[in-house]
């Protein structure tokens, strides 16, 4: 059996390979950038050609540092940002247009128009999403409605849409295979989550033909093996996830009730709610959760806008800390925040709250605030944010969230993770890789090839984690989870009383 699993992870700014040998430890990797465009306030594409080449050349990379051959590579998983939305012609392989990208608010007038027909409810009991521009549906409308031609051509069959998981199997196939997994599919609000099949009634209401959308397949699975003029042999692709359950996976989060949290830019929370299809009345969205089995589990998610992305605003717009670990040491040298709140709304608030217009504010300085309680505070508000999301997904999944598993760039701060754990009252954990994400691709890639027996094979190699234990007084956490919300309040009501 060859030594190695590699993981493509195709990000929104960047396109990553990881190689793993099989106990879970990254050998080599490799990243490249690509361009982002703005074609308009809001609107955000990439060039599907920059995707898929940037996305090539760190695979040739990440092999030719290891010295690593097509035969050492046992299986390819793929991750990928979700949602964005690639249309191509059949015949050719050309895209008809740029990647319109998740972040990309063009179609919002359109899901304006979906919710005031009354189809929202019809969308979430069957997709588990709220409507919205993020997803696949609003954007392939788009394409077929403004690029010339492309409605005819897809309704004569000619045109393939894909998440870009689907578009990197497909090039890497060359052109074979046309496919895609439960995980990306759930996202695509196209997709009946109940019966995993694309729905006919939102296919009529996007006016999206049924001959463009690619098979589905539980996300371990071999949808088909690399052309060998592409990897120098044929290697079994085994695995694809969108990149939040490929994250949910690789942190072995396999039972119901186990909740992983990736803070990057902004958190992503998803909790495993096993066999059970969980709609949340707290403004969380239903997800399909990645495995090998025709019968998948589901997943609750819930997002926080800001949360890395406070510690970018304290260095680069506020001038307060030189890098993103400098937040770390400045916030230890004082003792608590000292009463400040910060809010940082910048965008809005999600879960639970959900208002757009919220902005964001500080609350509870005095004459003895200091740039360190200032950055304390800032840092305490990411964790705030996630735990409003915990307590909202334990009250929908009535499920006490007993452990919290955590990656991404700012699960690196320790003084974050233990206040995490403290205000949460959640052992909080985190591995030593927290490059969780490839490692989840990797992982449904090499269990699906029979690497891996059986899951439990996989949390074995789960190691070299710290442990963060909650052992703040009560009295206290309630105290600060107390002024917290007065503040959340008083950010909502500030914007809100703009009259
Ligand atoms: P993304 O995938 O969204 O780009 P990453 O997982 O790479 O995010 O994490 C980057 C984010 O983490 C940035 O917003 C950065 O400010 C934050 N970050 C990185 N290191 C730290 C740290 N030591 N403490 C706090 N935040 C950090």
């Amino acid at each position: 059996m060859p030594e190695y699993l590699m993981a493509l992870d195709q990000g929104t700014t960047s396109s990553r390979c990881i190689i793993f040998d099989k106990k879970g430890k990254a050998v080599s990797s490799a990243q490249k950038e690509f361009e982002q465009y703005y074609p308009k306030p809001g609107w955000v594409e990439h060039n599907p050609k920059e995707i898929w080449s940037s996305q090539l050349s760190v695979t040739a990379e990440a092999m030719a540092v290891i010295g690593a051959k097509s035969t050492d590579i046992a299986a390819i998983g793929i991750t990928n940002q979700r949602e964005t939305t690639i249309v191509w012609d059949r015949d050719t392989g050309e895209p008809v247009f740029n990647a319109i990208v998740w972040q990309c608010r063009r179609t919002a007038p359109m899901i304006d128009r979906i919710v005031k027909e009354g189809c929202s409810d019809m969308i979430r009991s069957t997709t588990g999403l709220v409507p919205d521009a993020y997803f696949s549906a609003s954007k392939i409308g788009w394409i077929l409605g403004n690029v010339e031609g492309a409605r005819k051509r897809a309704e004569d069959g000619r045109l393939l849409f894909g998440t870009v998981d689907t578009w990197l199997i497909w090039k890497l196939t060359g052109g074979k295979i046309h496919a895609t997994d439960y995980t990306n599919a759930s996202r695509t609000m196209l997709f009946d989550i109940r019966n995993r099949k694309w729905d006919q009634d939102l296919l009529k209401l996007f006016g999206i033909p049924e001959s463009m959308l690619p098979e589905v397949y539980p996300s371990g699975h071999i949808f088909g093996y690399s052309d060998e003029s592409i990897t120098g042999g044929r290697i079994p692709i085994a695995g694809d996830a969108g990149d939040q359950q490929a994250a949910l996976f690789g942190q072995c989060c396999f039972k119901k009730g186990e909740v992983k949290n990736t803070y990057g830019t902004g958190s992503f929370i998803l909790m495993n709610t096993g066999k059970d299809i969980i709609h949340s009345k707290n403004g969380l969205v239903t997800t399909i959760a990645a495995g090998c089995d025709e019968d998948p589990d589901y997943a609750l998610e819930g997002s926080v806008f800001v949360a890395g992305a406070a510690v970018q605003w304290l260095r680069d717009s506020m001038k307060m800390i030189d890098t993103a670990a400098g937040s770390g040491e400045s916030a230890a040298a004082v003792d608590d925040s000292n009463g400040v709140y910060v809010v940082p709304a910048f965008t809005g608030l999600g879960a639970p709250y959900w208002d757009q217009y919220a902005r964001g504010s500080v609350f509870g300085i005095t004459r003895g605030c200091t740039r360190e309680h200032f950055i304390r505070a800032t840092l305490e508000s990411i964790a705030y944010q996630s735990n409003d999301v915990f307590r909202a997904m334990e009250e929908d999944a009535k499920v006490k969230i007993r452990e919290l598993k955590v990656d991404g760039g700012a699960s690196a701060n320790d003084l974050l993770m233990k206040f995490q754990a403290d205000i949460s009252g959640t052992v909080t954990v985190r591995p030593e890789c927290i490059e969780t994400t490839a490692m989840g691709a990797a992982c449904l890639a090499g269990l699906s090839v029979g690497v891996y027996s059986d899951r439990e094979e996989i949390r074995r190699n789960f190691t070299g984690e710290k442990r963060f234990l909650p052992d703040m007084d009560e009295k206290k956490r309630e105290e600060l989870l107390k002024g917290w919300n007065r503040a959340v309040k008083a950010a909502l009501y500030w914007s809100s009383s703009e009259e």
